[in-house]
């Protein structure tokens, strides 16, 4: 049973995700602080760290620092909003995903799964290869035919969760939930527009796909050229 470790001042909100986490099948230690969590972190050795970002004694970032420091835990940080900047600090500092504020257990949940399926941190993670393209989740980078290509977070995240499933179609409903963190939907264009920056910088268009193909109805998939 996988041991997590649980950080948040709020006792509603601890109260009702410890229950339903434990109810998911995990062992669920519960801290109020940052210091008594970075305390239990350290003193538990807990599987994954849920950690609020807005805590009452030590910015979460600050907090997530020090904690890598000591440890290669995986953390999945809550912020309180869609707060961009506030969520890449946090990945900056070490955080492996982020849920925003409120969320549903069960989607908590999907995230805690995730992360614990990639394995530790120390494990390396292969470069996923298609075709002349090379996208690696560790140094989070992408090359195209040997060239590093310029992407923003999104398009990274885009691009990495397409060629892990590469050959299949993903709905635009899927990649709204894990890439854009929306699991109740979001607008179709929000995707639409990224996929377009995206193919631009892989040198392609919607009307001459390469790589990304759009299938109609259904969502896109990466495939290699022929
Ligand atoms: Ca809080």
């Amino acid at each position: 049973m996988p041991q997590l470790l649980l950080v948040e001042d709020d006792p509603a909100i601890r109260t009702a995700l410890s229950r339903a986490l434990t109810a998911r099948g995990h062992g669920v230690r519960t801290e109020a602080t940052g210091m008594a969590g970075l305390q239990a972190a350290v003193d538990d050795r807990p599987d994954l760290v849920v950690l609020d970002l807005g805590l009452p004694d030590v910015d979460g970032c600050v907090l997530l620092t020090m904690l890598r420091a000591v440890s290669d835990v995986p953390v999945i940080v809550a912020t309180a909003r869609d707060d961009e900047r506030e969520t890449v600090r946090a990945l900056d500092a070490g955080a492996d995903d982020y849920v925003v504020k409120p969320f549903a257990a069960e989607h908590l949940d999907a995230r805690i799964r995730a992360v614990l399926r990639r394995g530790g941190p120390g494990e390396p993670a292969a470069a996923l290869v298609v075709g002349g393209l090379s996208v690696d989740p560790r140094s989070r980078e992408a090359l195209l035919d040997g060239r590093v290509l310029d992407l923003t977070r999104l398009e990274f995240d885009l691009l990495a969760h397409l060629a892990a499933r590469a050959g299949t179609v993903v709905s635009k409903k899927e990649l709204l939930a894990d890439v854009w963190h929306q699991p109740y939907g979001g607008a179709d264009k929000t995707v639409d527009v990224h996929l377009s920056w995206l193919r631009r910088k892989l040198g392609e268009s919607a009307a001459s796909p390469r790589y990304v193909h759009s299938v109609r109805g259904v969502g896109v998939k990466l495939v290699p050229p022929p």
